[in-house]
């Protein structure tokens, strides 16, 4: 899953097929199909682009509702930042909106 951390307003935006911005409107972005996402960014170096291990996030989902009371490894799930030339998670110039 890809998503949007604004350092403006600290919002996460989690992104989807239809345009979402976070809570001050600096950071924008959408998928445009199931893999590639743009997003883009009123002022610059603003918003951080990451990623969360899908299936890695879904097995911590399972495990919690598996009675794990207390901290445990599979709770953990992996999550990264994008590089700056990642090509499914582009910035783009103009409102993604168009
Ligand atoms: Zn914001």
């Amino acid at each position: 899953m890809k998503l949007l951390y604004c350092l403006k307003c600290q919002g996460v935006v989690r992104l989807i097929k239809s345009s979402r911005s976070c809570e001050c409107g600096n950071a924008e972005g959408l998928y445009t199909d199931n893999v590639n996402a743009i997003y883009s960014e009123k002022e610059v170096d603003t918003v951080i682009p990451f990623g969360i291990a899908n299936n890695q996030f879904k097995e911590s989902m399972v495990a919690r509702s598996t009675n794990v009371k207390s901290y445990n490894p599979r709770l953990v799930f992996e999550s990264w930042v994008m590089a700056k030339d990642v090509k499914v998670f582009k910035k783009v110039k103009m409102n993604v909106k168009g």
